[in-house]
């Protein structure tokens, strides 16, 4: 029998009443589906807050919907994956279509393809309007570029959308970037004192996930402990502005600096709210517009900020649904090594990986630097295999949905697609550590030891780095430098090096 019904999937980072998967809904025939299933939170390997914070942000999202008389199923805690708990209920509701906003993860969108297909049901999947750019959009853009570059997609973001530019296009305060004011490390005698991340109340929502996640997934990494991510679009809200009333004036200046015992920083602490879609950037950087005349806020902030929502966020997720599923299997240097089990408990002597991942247990979150220049770092120089890299920053971190985790893993941190948007590997010895941290101040290891039992395990390794491709870095202008300073290591040294860092590899789980 054909039926005229439409099913409406909301997955759990799509929790926008605004979604374009709600447009023009029909009240008396429509009806809506979301699916806890422990299936999602267990095909990746999930921090317990990461999946604390999908639940009880999905189950407070329903209880909106509910408020509004959506017509609404939902599924607690089903023990089928996504797919056969969605084809179990079109089957039992004959729905005739499936509607649904763009997933952030091609595997999915190819398994309702298939689901649909299957049934016979029309698919249709829109646009997801909560981007500024969309993937058509951008893909036009990338097409024919020899160079993809955040530089030049983000200068075009700017002028499209008119922000931080005049009415000819010119950038505001006369340049695109103000880096050179930005990414200080904290001063010698610390960060001083930093305005807490706003903190919300657990309510009996939460408490009840939490209980659960507890029970059941008590095998999984991570704490509960110190959950404080905003679950609903109020708390969001708050993060937001509490952030740009107290935290954003030193944002850009100390964006990538680290030190012991600071997990946050000046962070904005947004990026779950805005993967679950419970913030709209537009409304982010119109709130951080506002606040830079309303709170007196340097340019220079306010602009390094704008630039990582408006430019790497939206030049992420074009870039994900231009290279899939290929970016999945791009494995440039052909690394194998597996991950240090300590990546699992942060259980290592290396004072830098061992906070970055303490606090990553703690909170599920760690900052751009941590998980570029220690984390992924590391990751790099160990020649560990992207895939399983790949899986644990999905796993650990709350705001990890793979549109936005792969092309920062595979292609920022690893390199793995050979810099198809990156002009160099970020790779650092412990030099760049020390400088940008305290870390090294108590750590057994010295940042400028390159051999023997006290050398940095990041210095050894980076010029074991340089020496095994100094080829291919010298051809590149952006680390050519790079491999100049290695011709001032003598041929002795650089053998020693190769043969202290053969050692490291065979046994990373030591380190
Ligand atoms: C190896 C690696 C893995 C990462 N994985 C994720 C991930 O799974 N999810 C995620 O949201 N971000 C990821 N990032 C980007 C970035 O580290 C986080 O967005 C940021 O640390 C989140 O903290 P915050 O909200 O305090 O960000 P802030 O430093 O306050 O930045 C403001 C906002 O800008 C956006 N942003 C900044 N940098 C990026 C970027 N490179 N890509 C996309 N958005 C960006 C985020 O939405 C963030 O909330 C990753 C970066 C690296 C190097
Ligand atoms: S010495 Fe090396 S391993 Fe230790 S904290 Fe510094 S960079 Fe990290």
């Amino acid at each position: 029998m054909t039926t005229n019904k439409r099913l409406i999937l909301i997955l759990g980072d799509q929790l926008d009443l605004d979604s374009a998967a709600l447009e023009n809904f029909d009240f008396a025939t429509d009806e809506i589906i979301m699916i806890e299933s422990a299936n999602e939170a267990t095909y990746v390997w999930s921090h317990k807050a990461k999946i604390a914070l999908f639940l009880s942000a999905m189950r407070h999202f329903a209880q909106e919907l509910e408020k509004r008389d959506y017509p609404l199923t939902y599924i607690k805690q089903c023990p089928l994956t996504l797919i056969d708990a969605l084809k179990a209920h079109i089957l039992k509701t004959n729905a005739s279509h499936l509607v649904c906003s763009q997933p952030g993860e091609w595997r999915l969108t190819k398994s309702l393809e298939a689901l649909a297909q299957e049934l016979n049901v029309h698919l249709d999947i829109r646009e997801d309007n909560h981007f500024y750019c969309s993937i058509q959009e951008f893909s036009k853009w990338a097409a024919n570029k020899k160079e993809l570059r955040l530089e030049y997609f983000y200068r075009l973001m700017r002028k499209t959308h008119g922000i931080l530019v005049d009415t000819d296009g010119n950038p505001e305060g006369g340049q695109w970037n103000f880096d050179q004011d930005n990414r200080k490390p904290f001063p010698k005698k610390g960060p001083g004192l930093i305005e807490a991340p706003a903190s919300f109340k657990t309510d009996q929502i939460t408490h009840e996930v939490l209980e659960y996640v507890t029970k059941t997934y008590s095998d999984h990494p991570g704490s509960l402990e110190s959950f404080n991510w905003p679950v609903t679009r109020d708390q969001a809200l708050d993060a937001l502005s509490y952030f740009v009333d107290y935290r954003l004036r030193n944002f850009g200046v100390y964006q990538d600096a680290m030190w012991t015992s600071t997990p946050f920083g000046w962070h904005s602490l947004l990026s779950s709210a805005l993967n679950l879609k419970l913030l709209n950037p537009r409304e982010v950087v119109d709130t951080v517009l506002a606040s830079w005349k309303k709170n007196n806020i340097e340019l220079s902030a306010v602009e390094g900020f704008i630039r990582q929502v408006l430019g790497w966020r939206e030049f992420i997720r074009g870039m994900y649904h231009l290279d899939m599923p290929q970016m999945a299997q791009d494995n440039f240097y052909g690394h194998q090594r597996t991950l240090p089990q300590w990546y699992w408990t942060g259980d290592t002597n290396m004072v830098c990986m061992r906070d970055t991942i303490g606090q990553t247990l703690q909170y599920g979150y760690a900052h751009h630097i941590q998980r570029l220049m220690v984390t992924g770092n590391f990751a790099l120089l160990a020649e560990l295999l992207p895939a399983d890299v790949c899986a644990w920053y999905l796993a650990v971190y709350v705001d990890a949905i793979e549109w936005v985790e792969l092309p920062n893993t595979a292609g920022m941190a690893l390199f793995a697609n050979g810099g198809r948007f990156t002009s160099k590997p970020y790779i650092a010895s412990g030099a760049y550590i020390k400088r940008m941290s305290n870390y090294c101040g108590s750590c057994q290891y010295k940042p400028d030891v390159r051999i023997g039992e006290t050398a940095c395990p990041m210095t050894t390794l980076y010029w074991n780095f340089l020496i095994k491709h100094r080829g291919q870095l010298a051809g590149n202008p952006r680390t050519r430098l790079m491999t100049t300073n290695l011709n001032k290591i003598t041929k002795e040294d650089q053998a020693a090096i190769e043969a202290h860092a053969q050692i490291l590899l065979n046994d990373l789980n030591r380190l």
